[in-house]
This record gives structure tokens, sequence and C-alpha cells, in this order.
């Protein structure tokens, strides 16, 4: 008897741990399992299976974490890459990104040497020097030939660039760039210009906004 009803409450034992069974099947389980010490090991067995769930809960907290430790990752990450950039950035702006060095009498100057005509920068330094090749503009109903030039700084060698420069102190006595035969040139201009400017139609735009800084002596 005790026998066939222990395979009876092995049946409705899950039902039990559920606690969804009437109140008679709950009655009889309870009083097999007071007498019934294999039925209460199954009991509590199944009981703890009960609470595999809040291990589950502890696994998935583990997995949220996981996570967030991923996303710890990516975001440490994606702040390295900005670094970087910045950086980058900064390098590209400090030793690329060029500004016209506005035209000085004390820092630019065009002299003759023999019969080549030459500009000499007596600053620290520059980037670089853009000059035309001599080209025919009509100036005041008479065409002349003209050199339009300009010189280029990146911070790097700008004056406020010296403290990313100091050894660039030492004092460059000037250093010149060949522009042309004299005799080619009536007169040498100083403007920013673009290659698109060069156009004989604009050419007249670039004059108007330039500064005359030679002009061959009649
Ligand atoms: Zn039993």
């Amino acid at each position: 008897m005790n026998e066939v009803k222990c395979t009876i409450i092995q049946d409705v034992l899950p039902l039990y741990v559920d606690e969804v069974v009437s109140e008679d099947t709950k009655e009889m389980v309870e009083q097999h399992l007071h007498q019934c010490e294999y039925c209460r090991r199954e009991y509590r067995s199944m009981k703890q299976a009960v609470h595999i769930p809040a291990e589950n809960k502890g696994s998935a907290l583990i997995k949220i974490k996981k996570r967030w430790r991923k996303k710890k990752w990516i975001i440490a990450m994606a702040s390295i890459l900005a670094t970087m950039a910045l950086l980058f950035g900064m390098f590209a702006y400090i030793f690329y990104f060029e500004t016209v060095i506005p035209y000085s009498e004390e820092l630019i100057t065009i002299e003759a040497q023999d019969n080549q005509l030459v500009s000499r920068y007596s600053g620290k330094s520059y980037a670089g020097v853009h000059a035309t090749l001599p080209m025919t503009v009509e100036i005041d109903g008479i065409e002349k030939n003209v050199i339009v030039m300009f010189y280029t700084q990146t911070l790097y060698d700008s004056p406020s660039g010296s403290f990313i420069n100091p050894k660039e102190n030492t004092n460059i006595q000037g250093s010149t760039f060949q522009l042309s035969r004299e005799q080619e040139v009536d007169l040498v201009y100083y403007a920013e210009f673009d290659a698109e400017e060069i156009f004989v139609e604009k050419r007249n735009d670039i004059i108007e906004r330039a500064t005359l800084i030679w002009e061959r002596s009649p």
C-alpha cells in the first residue's frame, strides 16, 4: 500500500512543489512526506531544483556584468580613438595647416641677384612659397609682366609656435626663393591666390587685392 502511494506521491510531487494542488492532495502529500523518508528526499531535491531559477538569475546578472564590461571596453576604445583623432587633428593643425603670412617689409623683400629675381624671407621659417610665373596683366591700359606670390606658415613655424620648436630660435639670416629672370618681370605683387585665379580673366581680381612689393626701376 505504502509503495503504491509512493508512486502517486511522486506523480503529484511536482505539482505540490509548485503549490498548484488541491487542499486534499496537499494534505495527503504532507501526511505521506511526514512518514516516508524516500519521498521526503525526493521532495527536497525537487525543491532545490525549483531554486535553480534563482541561480539562473545570478548567471543572468553575471551576463549583464559581462555585457557591461564589454560596453566599458567599447567606451574605453572609443575614447582612445577619439583622443587619437584629436591628437592627430592637433598634429595636423600644428604641422600641416598653412596660413598666409601677412606681407611685411621687414620679413619679405624682393631683390635681384645675378639677373635673377629672388624673394627673401627674413623670419624664422616658413612652410611654403607660392608664386606664379611671370604672367601678363593689363594694368592701367598697359600690359605688364607680373608675378604674384605669398608665403605660408604653419603653427609650427609661426612666432607663436616657438614654444613647440624652441631650437628653431637660432637666427636664420633669411632664405631666398628664385622667382624668375629679372628682365622678364615688371611687377611683383603679394597676395594669396588659388590656381584657378591665374586664368587671364581673373588675374585682375588678384591684383586688386594684392600689395605691390617690387617694381622694376625704369
Ligand atoms: Zn513515499
